[in-house]
């Protein structure tokens, strides 16, 4: 499987647990996948459940498909996982390890995370690994985040770093929480100097400097650009917005024009 090449700007639209039809979910992936057309500095990655991810599959022209999990094995007997072979076959680019709702939600810990990331990464996946801190008492960026990066990392081949990007998500910022509010762009800033500084010191400052970092949390039409600009990152993981194809569609082209 070759994955398309991303020198541009990379947005992933995530689109959670929803909607909850397939007749919804084809209009927006259409509508989605439309607009991708007219962005040629947007690599957008459309990532449905599961559930939707044949169909949507069949509608994508522009952009291109993306899982928000895998299993770490390539088939076999794991009940209720979709295994790296299973999302290859339906065309997934993209698969998304590590999402702190996953974290949270289903118990992923970095050994199960960590071995995620090395069967996507095996199987040719473009993998997000998402990190980040569940709340910020001060300015600095928690170590929490480092060691958290570091446990998920840990024993990656070089050959497969060109395929890994790093999501820098702060939990409290991701839109669906109590209290949520953006991150500000110096923060990012900050934190993606860290992220890329802790990937230094792991794999070497070459290999590192293959490694995208993008961010994620309450991305939206009003505070992308700034931190396109100004917070160091690549790229932007996008939850709640992305459910919106208008709202998406904006995001896309102002990405389109940092
Ligand atoms: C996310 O949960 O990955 C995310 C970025 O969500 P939102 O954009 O809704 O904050």
């Amino acid at each position: 499987m070759t994955a398309k090449k991303t020198a541009k700007k990379l947005l992933i639209a995530n689109w959670k647990s929803n909607p909850a039809t397939l007749e919804e979910a084809v209009v927006l992936a259409k509508k989605e996948d439309e607009a991708a057309a007219l962005f040629k500095s947007v690599d957008l990655v459309v990532a449905p459940p599961f559930i939707f991810l044949e169909a949507v599959s069949e509608i994508l022209k522009n952009s291109v498909l993306g899982a928000q999990d895998v299993f770490w094995e390539k088939s076999g007997p794991h009940t209720g996982e979709v295994s790296t072979d299973q999302l290859k076959n339906i065309g997934v680019q993209y698969v998304i390890v590590g999402h702190s709702e996953k974290r949270q939600d289903s118990g992923e810990t970095d050994e199960m995370i960590n071995k995620k990331i090395k069967g996507a990464l095996a199987a040719g996946f473009r993998t997000v690994l998402c990190v980040g801190e569940t709340s910020r008492e001060d300015k600095e960026i928690p170590s929490s985040v480092g060691e958290q990066l570091v446990a998920d990392v840990a024993g990656l081949k070089k050959d497969w770093l060109k395929n890994l990007i790093i999501a820098y998500e702060p939990v409290w910022a991701i839109s669906t929480r109590l209290n949520s509010r953006p991150d500000t762009p110096s923060n990012v800033l900050q934190a993606s100097l860290y992220i890329k500084k802790t990937l230094a010191r792991t794999f070497g400052l070459k290999e590192a400097n293959q490694i995208k970092v993008i961010y994620g949390g309450s991305v939206k039409t009003g505070n992308v650009a700034s931190f396109l600009k100004d917070g160091g990152v690549s790229g932007a993981l996008v939850g709640g917005a992305s459910l919106n194809a208008e709202e998406l569609i904006e995001i896309a082209k102002i990405a389109n024009s940092q």
